[in-house]
């Protein structure tokens, strides 16, 4: 899943084992047959539950990460991740699969002819390379009085001419003279980015494609405390994700500020949400498609939790 050990608190808890006792029917011979009820009772073994064990659900969603995902000091403007989601359809029966749309628009020099090839491979490796890396994990749906089934998790993206999920606003703005004026992607409320030709190399979409699945930076530049920036990831069904941003030192003291002006701090996780360059992934970054896939299945009473493993 990563290069870095898990840190404590990442494992899963303990889950109690749900599935039924094996119990025989009771058959009175010198009972009347009962009306069949709306409701009957599970299946009493897992052979006999297996026409029954079925699920699915396909549904569009969308959830303001900064609420439902995570606490995060660092991101201040509400993250949303919106897609399409399903789960064990008929099409992938083993798999959850996360659909965006996603349209592009050229400014500021930019245009398709010369630069929608290049936009279009970096979306795509970005998109594989989160998936790649999601194979190693699978989304464990737990229903009462039914196996547990594992699903896989695949990322898909579709182009299309407006109104995408993610907007990409290409730009071809010039590397500005002044090193201190770098160019910088980003993503405006999750669904929107901007992706500078002259920013960075292919990585920046990678960490972008992060931002619109609704993870935040793990990084955090310019702060006036060395107090270490604490990041909670919920679990909900699982337990959450503690994360603490390391101290990566002191930040350069800005020739522009005025003498005696206290010494700013940096924070970065070695992660790709937190490192430029970095490509480890980890766990906790997929525990919204447990959240996601909770939400699909909810309307199923049987549903008893959802977890990544
Ligand atoms: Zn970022």
């Amino acid at each position: 899943m990563s290069d870095t050990p898990p840190s404590a608190g990442e494992g899963l808890p303990v889950q109690p084992d749900l599935s039924l006792p094996s119990q025989p029917r009771i058959n009175l011979p010198s009972s009347p047959p009962l009306p069949e009820l709306p409701e009957d009772p599970p299946a009493t073994s897992l052979a006999d539950c297996a026409p029954c064990c079925g699920f699915s659900a396909s549904t569009r969603f969308s959830s303001i990460a900064d609420d439902v995902y995570f606490s995060n000091p660092i991101d201040y403007w509400a993250m949303e991740n919106r897609g399409h989601i399903s789960v064990a359809e008929p099409a992938a029966p083993n798999a959850v699969v996360v659909k965006k749309t996603v349209s592009l628009t050229y400014q500021m020099g930019a245009n398709a002819t010369d630069h929608s090839a290049r936009i279009l491979t970096e979306l795509s490796d970005a998109f594989s390379e989160w998936e790649r890396v999601a194979s190693s994990a699978r989304v464990r749906v737990k229903m009462i009085g039914c196996p547990d089934k594992d699903l896989r998790i695949l990322l898909q993206h579709e182009i299309v001419p407006s109104g995408g999920d993610i907007i990409i606003r290409v730009d071809n703005t010039p590397v500005p003279p002044d090193p201190n004026d770098e160019l910088r992607s980003y993503v405006d409320g999750g669904t929107d980015m901007t992706h500078y030709l002259n920013g960075g190399d292919s990585w920046v979409m990678v960490h972008e494609i992060g931002h619109t699945i609704g993870l935040g930076d793990e990084y955090l530049y310019e702060s006036p405390s060395t107090t270490e920036p604490v990041i909670t990831v919920y679990g909900h069904d699982m337990n959450d994700f503690v994360l603490t941003i390391p101290y990566a030192g002191q930040h350069p003291v800005d020739p522009a500020a005025p003498a005696g002006k206290a010494p700013l701090h940096f924070f970065e996780n070695p992660t790709v949400m937190g490192q430029y360059g970095n490509m480890t992934f980890r766990t906790y970054m997929y525990y919204w498609v447990a959240y996601e896939t909770s939400q699909a299945l909810a309307s199923d009473g049987r549903l008893n939790g959802v977890y990544i493993v």
